[in-house]
């Protein structure tokens, strides 16, 4: 299972926002952003860097990145998920970030199970969960409508699984899943509509990156 093991913060930096990829840790004054809001690297503070004019490849190739850093997925797998989405049917663009929202680990970190998606990814790839009953550890495993996702058996016991229905009650949940944190489940309805998918993504952008 191939991931990004570099520094996360410098993501953001490099993004110019916040990406919120760390959980809690985004809200508080420790975030590198709040710290050190401009690129990484020798120029990231030149006024020179901050100002240049930005070419439609530049913003198309940011935007890809950012929807990448977001979910957490390398290159290769991105561009497979946006060769599936322009096969299907309806906007390619849609169908890109629909593919992205009902891969397991988005699904367990939109449940609220997890602070990040990243320690979403590293949940299920120790095999805390099952869909439908069966064992999974595969994050990118895509979730279908009515797909149960449901926390173990064998791990409730665990002292972070003993005490996430009292965190995750404060968590909203999107209105295309459906949360029983008694039963620490959730059912994918249906797939999220584009007013539903958050994250300041531009997938027309990330669709003429593609189709250059
Ligand atoms: Fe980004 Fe979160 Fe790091 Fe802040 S703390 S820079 S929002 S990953």
């Amino acid at each position: 299972m191939a991931k990004y093991r570099g520094p996360v913060c410098k993501l953001c930096r490099r993004e110019g926002e916040k990406l919120f990829l760390k959980g809690e840790r985004c809200f508080t004054p420790k975030c590198a952003f709040e710290r050190r809001g401009y690129a990484p690297g020798e120029h990231g503070k030149s006024a020179q860097f901050r100002n240049r004019r930005e070419s439609d490849y530049n913003r198309q190739l940011r935007a890809k990145q950012k929807a990448r850093r977001i979910y957490g997925i390398l290159e290769r797998q991105f561009h497979r998920y946006y060769e599936v989405s322009a096969q299907r049917r309806g906007l390619t663009g849609l169908n890109l970030l629909q593919i992205l929202e009902s891969r397991l680990d988005n699904v367990v970190y939109r449940l609220g199970f997890a602070e990040s998606r990243a320690q979403a990814r590293l949940l299920v790839s120790h095999g805390h969960f099952a869909v439908n009953g069966r064992k999974t550890d595969i994050p990118s495993m895509l979730v279908s409508q009515g797909d149960v996702v449901q926390v173990r058996e064998g791990s409730r016991s665990r002292p972070y699984f003993k005490e996430l229905p009292a965190i995750a009650e404060s968590k909203n949940v999107p209105a295309w899943l459906s949360r029983d944190l008694n039963a620490l489940s959730g059912t994918f309805l249906r797939l999220p509509e584009r007013a539903e998918i958050d994250g300041n993504l531009q997938e027309q952008l990330i669709v003429e990156y593609y189709s250059r």
